[in-house]
């Protein structure tokens, strides 16, 4: 089997390559071959990857404006003899590096995993049958069959090509999508030139076509240049490039702020060393070390819940911009409904007819007042058109019968088994020959049919608006030709489709032996309109409630759909989508409309509709431009080809994991494992919820640094020795933003999430209650540690065991405030005092290392501390209370007097 690999494929014909294979054109790969490639082969799957360099990510680490603060302090420690300050500093900058590069590596990997973990399937042919497969399973040898929206699962010989298109801008980083065949090339030809051949990771835009596999896995061209698929996934995300800005600022701030320290200690006549460490102080004490690490772990902890919510996150960003989301724009179709369809309704020859039984399941009967459905010859072409022109398949699978393929097909089936039609007997005598496979954009599929009677036979099936204008006659119930009256079918599919059904039309065209291919242009005239067939897809429950729970949150959601604006209406009702006070002209938008609108009416309709039908994909661009473009930050679902400018577009381009394409997928930022609109508001809770606690976060980090700051710079002015010193400083930042402000991550999502308006985009963080609380607490805190340090010393107690108490001031503060930071508005008793246990461990361990910290004789040498009395750590304590019950104060005077009410939209 060595002899299949590394061949000229592109240099031979069909006929040798398949030869080649040891396959067969036909019915591919018997299955117990297929056994014993797969043992010789191995999965279809690429071996893990390094991508960028681990000690690259590890350096760039140090790459932060805050850490060269760090590093210069160092520096200046070092210069000043100052071994161990020295050390401690550069340990800092040593353990928050490992930090950050371990948590990034983990964020990564989780959503790695993460995508790994939904399997892609393809279309194959093994043993003459045609089924879907996991592409792990693919050997060389598969005969798999393509179509636009697939992702090539392998490297392919191509056998059959109808205007297969493929974008190879994976591989060859050629974006314009090339257009496919199947004639032998030259030896020398390159790769990107390789008409003939489906690479592996390609992506299918357009067309048809079907190709033997060559080669799979890590043989593949794309398993060979490893770097081009290493993930360039980024961190960055909208906070923490804030955060980067931030830091800059920052950083001119604390140097500023540290020459004028250095230059005041000097004016003063103070020693040089001395004024130097207290440059050194203010600098490591205002840089908020802890913060990027923190911001990464949260956003990763975001990634793992909502996947246990059924969204996977593609992009880290989108953990963040999903809390933002301001506009929802979903499709119906499965999404909102439930994509079990069935056919209850039938138009053909004139009458009108009901079918009993539902879902999938083959038992029921057609029935009419006014008519005999066995005598009906157009009721008969117009199931037998839906049998023929179709490719999903009914299995019936632990005791229930489901359809492989689309739901809309699978329910013409059913329907064609209630009329009595076998599958079977239709094939035998209808074989197909060709095919026009469904696209949204033309809104119909036709395939072609040798006649028993002779000649050939076009069927095809699509919308009513799609078909209507290329038919010329329709039938009688007799089966006899007549003029077309287009009235007649427009009012019966409106009737259908106001009543939220689904609707169908079905035609054909008899035509010569001559036509064998399938062109577009055979369909776009002279058709005999049949019937009409209406299906039911009720709406999701649980896509209602979430739809309720949207409103509440102060999210808007807009149906996109392909469907019929009636149909599309009728379900939008039934979900509870429309505004009892929305005029019934600004509910629905239908694509053609939209198509005419100028860009300032397409705003004005973007922001009124709730429902846009016979949408293309190239109005769903535009609709997400014209919501952006109104400040909206909007999450736009899309399955098909088409979708991925869209979604690309989109803040949050939304893809499904069950349904829809794999170029779809690609293009998206995050996946729905089930398909369900409600998974979607569940990740912007989620998201409200992460966003929520980051921001605590940061309410809760920087008065810590605002604190020492104040404290250094008081000393300074002071002219008074430093309360403490620059590796206390960095003691108290790294511990407590581990053990303490970590613990935050933990915090269960607040009651009124989904309850209060989207966080403005563009609106900073923080607003300006917000910041007054971080400079009270920062106040606070400085009071309590420079009032209990020179206390300490008015007592006499050493000038290191002042510090130490300065220090415990910190801590203990920390810890009380942290219970404040549980809620930013909320009372913490109204939180629940124990609903968070994580919060509890972080103090109780935060108190123990504090301990240490004050008592250990390695510790003291370290850090320059000293032990102190029960007395000293009631102060300490007491003052951590007060820091407690005046933040709670605050709150609760906020609660009364906030003039924006939480339950804003309810
Ligand atoms: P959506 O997914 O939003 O419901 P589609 O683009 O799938 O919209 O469908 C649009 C219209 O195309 C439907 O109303 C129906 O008339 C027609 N249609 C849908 N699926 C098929 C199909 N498999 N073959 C032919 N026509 C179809
Ligand atoms: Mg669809």
């Amino acid at each position: 089997m060595e002899t299949l690999l590394s061949k000229h494929w592109h240099h031979m014909d069909t006929n040798d390559s398949v030869t080649l294979l040891g396959t067969d054109a036909d019915s591919g790969l018997e299955l117990s071959d297929l056994r014993r490639r797969q043992a010789h082969f191995g999965p279809n799957a690429l071996s893990e990857r390094r991508g960028q360099g681990p000690l690259l990510r590890f350096l760039v680490q140090f790459h932060q404006p805050l850490i060269y603060i760090l590093l210069a302090a160092a520096a200046v420690t070092l210069a000043l003899q100052e071994w161990i300050d020295a050390g401690v500093i550069l340990a800092v900058v040593l353990l928050n590096a490992i930090v950050g590069f371990v948590q990034e590596a983990k964020a990564l990997k989780a959503i790695a995993a993460l995508s790994r973990s939904l399997r892609s399937e393809n279309t194959v042919i093994r043993a003459g049958e045609r089924q879907r497969v996991p592409s792990e399973s693919l050997v060389p040898g598969d005969l798999v069959l393509l179509q636009s929206g697939d992702k090539v699962p392998a490297d392919l010989r191509l056998l059959n090509a109808r205007n297969l298109q493929v974008d190879e801008s994976a591989l060859t980083g050629e974006s314009v999508p090339v257009e496919k065949g199947t004639q032998a090339l030259d030896a020398e030809t390159v790769l990107a030139d390789r008409r003939n051949m489906a690479y592996s990771s390609t992506l299918v835009t357009y067309g048809t076509g079907s190709g033997v596999v060559t080669a799979t896995g890590d043989k593949t061209e794309i398993g060979r240049i490893s770097e081009m698929i290493a993930t360039t996934e980024t961190l960055d995300t909208p906070l923490t490039r804030r955060i980067k800005q931030f830091s800059h600022v920052l950083l001119y701030v604390i140097l500023s702020l540290a020459a004028a320290t250095l230059l005041i200690g000097l004016f003063r006549g103070q020693p040089l060393v001395e004024s130097f460490m207290a440059a050194v102080a203010l600098a490591v004490g205002a840089i908020p070390e802890g913060l990027p690490a923190a911001v990464t772990i949260m956003l990763a902890i975001g990634v793992a819940r909502m996947a246990k919510r059924r969204a996977i996150i593609r992009r880290l960003p989108a953990v963040e911009t999903l809390g933002s989301t301001t506009v929802v724009c979903s499709d119906k179709t499965g999404t909102l409904t439930q994509n079990q369809m069935t056919v209850q309704s039938l138009h053909a020859g004139g009458a009108d007819y009901s079918l009993s039984g539902s879902g999938y399941a083959p038992d029921g009967e057609i029935r009419s007042l006014d008519q005999d459905p066995g005598s009906d010859r157009a009721l008969h072409w117009t199931v037998r058109a839906g049998l023929l022109c179709n490719d999903a398949v009914l299995r019936f699978r632990e005791g229930l019968w489901k359809v492989e393929g689309d739901p809309t097909e699978g329910a013409l089936l059913v329907s064609a088994s209630k009329a009595g039609l076998s599958r079977e007997e239709l094939d035998a005598d209808y074989p197909r020959l060709d095919a026009l496979p469904f696209e949204s954009a033309n809104q119909y599929m036709a395939t072609l049919h040798a006649n028993p009677d002779g000649g050939h036979l076009i069927v095809a099936k699509g919308s009513l608006e799609a078909l209507l204008s290329r038919c010329t006659h329709m039938i009688d119930s007799s089966g006899e030709p007549v003029g077309l009256n287009a009235a007649e079918f427009q009012s019966v599919a409106d009737a259908m489709a106001a009543s939220g059904l689904r609707v169908l039309a079905f035609a054909q065209r008899a035509v010569g032996e001559d036509v064998t291919n399938l062109d577009h242009s055979h369909v776009s005239s002279g058709l005999t309109l049949l019937g009409l067939q209406g299906m039911i897809d009720p709406p999701r429950e649980e896509a209602r409630r979430a739809i309720e729970t949207c409103h509440a949150a102060g999210i808007a959601v807009k149906m996109i759909t392909g469907d019929h604006a009636l149909t599309a209406t009728a379900i939008a009702r039934q979900l509870g989508m429309i505004m009892p006070d929305q005029r019934a002209e600004d509910i629905v938008v239908t694509g053609a409309e939209l198509a005419a609108m100028s860009d300032g009416e397409l705003l004005d309709a973007a922001k009124r509709a709730s429902v846009f039908a016979r949408v293309t994909p190239d109005n769903k661009f535009r609709l997400v431009e014209a919501l952006q473009s109104a400040g909206h930050v909007v999450a736009m679902t899309g399955d098909g080809v088409n979708d991925a400018p869209a979604l690309h577009r989109a803040d949050i381009g939304v893809a499904m994991a069950l349904g829809g394409t794999e170029v779809a997928r690609e293009a998206a930022d995050m996946m729905l494992t089930d398909d369900n609109f409600s998974s979607i508001e569940s990740a912007v809770e989620e998201g409200r919820g992460v966003f929520d606690n980051l921001k605590k976060f940061i309410v809760w980090t920087l008065p810590t640094n605002g604190g020492e700051g104040l404290v250094i710079l008081l000393a300074v002015l002071l002219g008074l020795a430093l309360p403490i010193l620059p590796v206390q400083i960095l003691w108290i930042n790294m511990t407590t933003a581990l053990l303490l402000g970590l613990m935050l991550a933990f915090e269960p999502k607040e009651n009124d999430v989904m309850r209060r308006p989207p966080h403005p985009p563009g609106a900073s963080i923080l607003d300006g209650a917000l910041i007054a609380r971080i400079a009270l607490v920062s106040v606070l805190l400085c009071a309590g540690a420079f009032g209990l340090y020179e206390w300490e010393l008015i007592q006499g107690a050493t000038e290191a065991q002042a510090r130490t108490v300065a220090v415990t001031v910190f801590v203990l503060g920390e810890a009380f405030y942290l219970l404040n930071c549980r809620s930013l508005s909320r009372s913490v008793f109204e939180v629940g005092l124990f609903s968070n246990p994580w919060i509890w461990a972080g103090i109780a361990a935060m108190i123990l290392l504090q301990l240490a910290f004050t008592y250990l004789p390695v510790m003291n040498t370290m850090f320059h501390t000293e032990a102190i009395g029960i007395a000293s750590w009631l102060r300490a304590t007491a003052w951590g209370a007060l820091i407690f019950v005046v933040v709670g104060l605050e709150k609760a005077w906020r609660r009364r007097t906030s003039s924006r009410p939480l339950k804003a939209v309810a």
